[in-house]
């Protein structure tokens, strides 16, 4: 799966709070993560590049926030109308909207909106 570098780029400048928040509680630094994701950007998201402890810390943080981000759904989690999982494509619109859903899900508000 190819990383896509305008969402990485948007986790590391903007939206660093999502990765803040993945990683409070963990012992792990937010820097330490985000430094991880600016050498991704260096290489043009090749994770083939980095060292074993690095590439943990990619899999452990930034691999969820990039390919696994959950739909909130219509009213959580479990009312989603989709799969669960927000589309890529749809993933910098999600975080620079702070809205977390699928497609699915905002097509079933938009028509409800309209009704
Ligand atoms: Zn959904």
């Amino acid at each position: 799966m190819e990383i896509d570098l305008n969402v990485l780029a948007y986790l590391l400048g903007k939206g660093k709070s999502y990765v803040e928040k993945a990683v409070q509680g963990t012992g792990y630094l937010p820097r330490t993560v985000l430094g991880v994701g600016t050498n991704l950007i260096d290489t043009d998201g090749n994770i083939d590049l980095l060292a074993p402890k690095p590439r943990a810390t990619y899999e452990k943080f930034l691999k969820p926030l990039l390919f696994d981000v959950p739909c909130q759904g219509l009213d959580g989690a479990a009312s989603c109308q989709g799969n669960g999982i927000i589309e890529g494509e749809l993933l910098l619109k999600s975080y620079r909207d702070e809205e977390l859903r699928c497609s699915a899900c905002r097509a079933a508000i938009a028509t409800q909106a309209v009704n």
